[in-house]
C-alpha cells in the first residue's frame, strides 16, 4: 500500500494496519487511500458523519498519489 498523500509505500497490510494507516477517506465526495498516520494526524480529520475527512484548510491542496493506480490499469488489461 502507499500513503496517497506522501507516496510512503509499505508493504505490509499488518504493518500498515498496527502503525494505524487510514484505509479510506475523502476530500469531497472523491474517495483516496491510504493515508499513512503522519500524513492522517496532519491533514485528515473525523467528519460529521463519521467518515474520514481532508480538513477543511488542506482542500484543493494536495496532489494526490492514489491516482489511476498502475496494477488496477494492468489488471484491467489482463481480463479483458
Ligand atoms: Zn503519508
Amino acid at each position: 500500500m502507499r500513503c496517497a498523500i506522501c507516496g510512503f509505500e509499505l508493504d505490509s497490510v499488518d504493518e500498515a494496519v498496527e502503525q494505524g494507516w487510514i484505509p479510506e477517506f475523502y476530500e469531497g465526495e472523491t474517495e483516496h487511500g491510504f493515508a499513512c498516520p503522519g500524513c492522517s494526524k496532519v491533514f485528515l480529520e473525523c467528519g460529521e458523519d463519521g467518515e474520514i475527512e481532508v480538513k477543511e484548510e488542506y482542500r484543493g491542496k494536495i496532489t494526490y498519489r492514489d491516482e489511476k493506480p498502475k496494477e488496477n490499469w494492468v489488471m484491467g488489461v489482463i481480463v479483458r
